[in-house]
């Protein structure tokens, strides 16, 4: 029944009521209800979601939540102020421009202009979506087609798989591989790399796209430029795409450095970029993302976007679009947001590691990002009485809950290959990092 129809329906209503007419009308909406309507094939076996899971527990106030990868710390205040500024211009609260708002869209060709040294056009080589999920979502539905294969680098953000399956794509996984000798007490998310001969050999006539994270979450790994080379002119044989998700990229630590792989030679024409506001000003609830690339590309975003959500809000774009012109005066100075997070955030990394190496387990420090990955193989914790139906990071997550009040991320438990690794997120404060800390020494003295 079309909505006119129902208006009709409702208008009428008394008379309606009365009438057999209308009583064989809703027996019929009874059957209806009784049938049971299978799902689209197109989400078949993707209704599992870590994050839907853990939601209730990280709403517990008592837990110690490193899991969730969100910030406790406050976001900026001039960012907070520029929103409920926003929300005074009576024409802020209407909507705005379908494929972004104009002050975002001009100052993020500001900021990435100077980023990727070209002049970025606003208005058709970016497109703001509703976060990073949104930037992606666009993406693999513009451009990925039926059976179309579309490689994975493991571990890699959850979404990626059902994103892909989704648009009716074939995810193909490849594992990053540890170098490094796994008896060493220091290892950093840099030795952990990509086979190049086992990376070559996943493309073929069939691969649309590689989907790259720098920095990786979870492990915090920053592509090299050489490794981004390597991956670059894979793709430019194949003639394939790369989706290249950089919601981390300001989160840089010291002696590393942040390539855009769009900016290699022969990448430009055929890279869509990810961005976040959530991840790039502290605030993940604003929900505001972007995509960038060339025009013919992002053409196909924009036809996603305008015959699924059609705009986002714009209070929120203006707020973000003030904030990032702000960050544009600033940069490479130290006042910058870019680059004073990232500060802050390196020393609750260093505190992290520490805090992980007096238990006895080996950190994989990361280069980017903000979360740490920790092998807990060195903790010795029987879980065989919760049984083998589970692997064991889903087990211990479940475990630390209840024993220790702490929440965790499993990494994806389906990796075997990380099947005794779990993700902590240590954008937090120092009164959170504490609490986790008690937690670790009881744990070594036990
Ligand atoms: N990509 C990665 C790697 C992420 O960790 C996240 C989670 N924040 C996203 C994309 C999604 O970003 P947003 O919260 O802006 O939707
Ligand atoms: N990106 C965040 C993380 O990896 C949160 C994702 C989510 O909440 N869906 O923790």
């Amino acid at each position: 029944m079309n909505p006119i129809h129902l208006l009709r329906v409702f208008r009428c209503a008394p008379r309606i009521l009365q009438t057999n007419r209308f009583r064989n009308f809703t027996s019929c909406q009874d059957k209806m209800a009784s049938i049971k309507h299978k799902n689209a094939k197109r989400i078949e076996g993707l209704d599992k979601n870590v994050w839907v899971a853990f939601t209730s527990v990280a709403a517990d106030p008592s837990i110690v939540n490193l899991g969730q990868g969100y910030p406790d710390i406050p976001p900026p205040s001039y960012v907070k102020e520029g929103l409920a500024q926003a929300a005074m211009v009576d024409r802020l609260n209407q909507y705005t421009r379908g494929f972004g708002h104009p002050t975002l869209v001009k100052a993020l060709s500001k900021v990435y202009g100077k980023v990727y040294d070209r002049q970025l056009d606003p208005f058709k080589e970016i497109l703001i979506t509703v976060g990073g999920y949104g930037s992606l979502f666009s993406t693999m539905q513009a451009l990925v087609e039926e059976g179309d294969e579309v490689i994975i680098i493991e571990p890699f953000f959850d979404c990626y798989v059902p994103m892909v399956k989704m648009a009716g794509g074939k995810p193909v996984l490849i594992p990053l591989r540890l170098k490094s000798s796994p008896a060493a007490t220091s290892v950093s998310s840099a030795d952990w790399v990509l086979d190049q001969k086992e990376l070559a050999s996943k493309f073929n006539s069939k691969t649309k796209a590689i989907i790259i994270n720098t920095p990786n979450n979870p492990i915090g790994k920053i592509f090299s430029r050489s490794e981004l080379q390597a991956i670059a002119d894979l793709c430019i044989k194949h003639d394939t795409l790369c989706f290249s998700d950089e919601v981390y990229e300001w989160l840089v630590y010291k002696g590393h450095e942040h390539v855009k792989i769009a900016t290699l030679p022969g990448m430009w024409d055929r890279t869509i970029t990810i961005g976040s506001a959530g991840k790039t000003f502290s605030v993940t609830g604003w929900k505001l993302g972007w995509s960038i690339g060339p025009d013919h590309l992002i053409k196909h975003l924009q036809t996603v976007m305008q015959n699924s959500l059609y705009t986002c809000p714009t209070p929120l774009q203006e707020a973000v679009g003030q904030g990032l012109l702000r960050e544009f005066e600033l940069m490479g100075k130290p006042d910058c947001y870019f680059t004073s997070l990232a500060l802050e955030l390196e020393g609750k990394r260093d505190r992290m590691a520490a805090m992980l190496r007096q238990t006895g387990m080996t950190p994989v420090v990361p280069e980017g990002g903000y979360f740490m990955i920790v092998d807990v193989t060195a903790l010795n914790q029987d879980l065989s009485h919760m049984g083998d139906d589970e692997p064991y990071d889903y087990k211990f997550v479940k475990w630390m809950i209840k024993e220790k009040n702490c929440l965790q991320n499993y990494i994806y438990i389906y990796i075997k290959q990380f099947e005794k690794y779990i993700r902590l997120c240590f954008i937090k404060q120092e009164s959170t990092l504490d609490a986790a800390e008690a937690i670790l020494k009881s744990w070594n003295k036990g």
